[in-house]
C-alpha cells in the first residue's frame, strides 16, 4: 500500500505541516506496527511514529485522492494508495535511536513474528503489579486492550488481581498463545472475536463471552464489574478465582 513508493505526505488539518514537509518525497520502506503504536521507515533514517490512542483512526481508499474526512492530521499518498491518519494522540517523526528505544519501552507485540514472549515473562514473573495492569501497560506486551484483558483473563481462567509474579510460567505460555491467536484473528476479521464460534453476521455481544455482561456462559455464575487503572473489566468469580499465593507473603 505505502512500502514501495515514493509517499506524498501533507497535513491537511495544518497540525503536522512541518512534519509532513520533511517526509514529503522521500520512499517509505516499511511500515510496521507494534501494539497501538504504527512506524513508518522513510529513507534518510526518517521514521514516522504514529498512535492512535483511543479516538485516532485510519483509514485508507484507492486513488484518486477524496477530499479530506475531518481534521486529517497526516495524509499519505502512494502510487496506489491514500492513507488518511485522524486525531492520533502521537504523530511525530522520529530518528533511528529513538525509534529503537520505542521499541524496547512497548514490549513484544504479540502478533509480530520475532514477538519474545520469555521477554515479557521475565518482566511479569517479578512484579508485584497485578496482571489486569500489566497488561495495560504497553512496556509489558504490546497490543492487548481493554477487551482483550477481561476475555482472556477469563479464558485463562486468571483473577486479574493476581499479582505478576503468582503468574506461573505455564499459565503465562497458554495466556500467550490464547492471545496471539485471538489478535490475529481480530486482525483478519477486522472485529474482537474471542468466543469460538461467533455467527456469520454477528453483533458485538454475540462475539463476547463476559465483557459487559451479567452472567458467566460457563458457569451461569454473575460475573463482577471491577475498575482497573480507570478502565472496565469483569471477571467470572467461580471461574477466575483469586488464588492465594504463599509467595506473596513476605
Ligand atoms: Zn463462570
Amino acid at each position: 500500500m505505502l512500502v514501495g513508493s515514493i509517499i506524498d505526505v501533507t497535513s491537511p488539518q495544518g497540525r503536522f505541516a512541518s512534519g509532513a514537509a520533511v517526509l514529503d518525497g522521500r520512499e517509505c520502506y516499511v511500515a510496521e506496527a507494534y501494539g497501538k503504536h504504527l512506524l513508518l521507515h522513510f529513507d534518510g533514517e526518517i521514521f514516522l511514529h504514529i498512535h492512535l490512542g483511543l479516538f485516532g483512526r485510519i483509514r485508507k481508499h484507492k486513488i484518486p485522492a477524496k477530499d479530506p474526512r475531518g481534521a486529517v492530521r497526516v495524509r499519505l499518498v502512494s502510487a496506489t494508495h491514500v492513507v488518511d491518519i485522524n486525531g492520533p494522540t502521537i504523530c511525530e517523526i522520529i530518528e533511528r535511536e529513538s525509534m529503537e528505544k520505542l521499541i524496547c519501552r512497548i514490549g513484544p507485540d504479540l502478533i509480530r513474528d520475532d514477538a519474545d514472549p520469555d521477554r515479557a515473562y521475565e518482566r511479569i514473573s517479578k512484579s508485584r503489579v497485578t496482571i489486569g495492569k500489566l497488561l495495560m501497560d504497553q512496556s509489558e506486551i504490546a497490543g492487548i486492550g481493554n477487551i482483550y484483558r477481561t476475555e482472556i483473563l477469563w479464558r485463562q481462567s486468571i483473577h486479574p488481581d493476581t499479582a505478576g509474579r503468582a503468574i506461573t510460567r505455564r499459565q503465562f505460555e497458554s495466556f500467550w498463545t490464547d492471545a496471539k491467536e485471538l489478535l490475529t484473528i481480530g486482525v483478519k476479521r477486522n472485529a474482537i472475536i474471542t468466543v469460538d464460534d461467533p455467527p456469520a453476521r454477528s453483533r458485538v455481544g454475540e462475539r463476547l463471552n463476559i465483557f459487559n455482561k451479567a452472567e458467566c456462559p460457563t458457569c451461569a455464575g454473575p460475573i463482577a464489574r471491577l475498575k482497573i487503572n480507570g478502565r472496565r473489566a469483569f471477571v467470572c468469580v467461580n471461574c477466575q478465582p483469586l488464588v492465594p499465593n504463599k509467595k506473596l507473603r513476605v
